[in-house]
């Protein structure tokens, strides 16, 4: 299973990115992860992007296609699946991404969107800010970090829609609905992703299920 997600920060990312990989056995390469970690053992690197990260920008996109490169390049040894998560963050990362994965032979499956809107991921985000401290989730910092989803990360999801590979998810609810319908779609997917497959894919639009899935009212998840 290959799956990249998108979605703005505060939507549940992180904690649906674990899920997808511990449930298909798969590595879980989040480049925020990956990228706070160079940060805190003040590695070159970390030193390079922190103050992107304390602003809420994105760090060059060479930076993080390096990083997203040689992860990819472990996932392929480690059997070619992945979760992808926190990029593609613009059109050139999505191309760059879609380069480097052509090239090992291991383009994604799924581009998963989890969709949830501004109030709520704030709202998310400022609960997850007293818990964990994160440099990046005070209010000014989040506003920073969804404006620049509005304007450059966004705009991507057409892409995935026109190749179709894209599943969209309403991410409002509680992240154990989410999860399981994650899970759901992906899993009825799966037979048709027999890599060299002749099925054509079709995106997915699940926004429209979630009484399906028992929705209710939004629940603190984190991004
Ligand atoms: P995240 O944990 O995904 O919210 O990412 C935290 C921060 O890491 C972002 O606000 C950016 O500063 C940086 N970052 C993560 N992924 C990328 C990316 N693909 N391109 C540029 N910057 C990124």
């Amino acid at each position: 299973m290959r799956v990249l997600m998108i979605a703005p920060p505060g939507a549940g990312k992180g904690t649906q990115g674990a899920l997808i990989a511990a449930h298909f056995g798969v590595p879980h390469i989040a480049t925020g992860d990956l990228l706070r970690d160079h940060v805190a053992r003040r590695t070159g690197l970390g030193l390079a992007v922190q103050e992107y990260l304390d602003r809420g920008e994105l760090v060059p996109d060479q930076v993080v296609l390096g990083i997203v490169r040689e992860a990819l390049v472990a996932a392929k040894a480690a059997g070619g699946g992945y979760v992808l998560d926190g990029i593609p963050r613009n059109m050139r990362q999505a191309r760059a991404a879609y380069q480097i994965a052509r090239e090992l032979g291991m383009t994604a499956d799924v581009a998963l969107h989890l969709d949830a809107d501004d109030a709520e991921v704030t709202r998310r985000l400022l609960a997850r800010a007293a818990l964990e401290h994160r440099s990046d989730d005070s209010v000014e910092v989040i506003s920073q970090r969804l404006a620049l989803y509005h304007q450059v990360t966004s705009p991507i999801i057409c892409w995935y829609r026109d190749r179709g590979i894209l599943v969209s998810v309403d991410a409002m609810r509680p992240a154990q609905q989410v999860g399981r319908e994650i899970l759901t779609a992906l899993e009825a997917m799966r037979p048709f992703l027999d890599h060299g497959s002749q099925q054509t894919p079709h995106s997915l639009d699940l926004t429209t299920l979630g009484e399906a899935f028992g929705a209710t009212g939004p629940d603190a998840t984190s991004g």
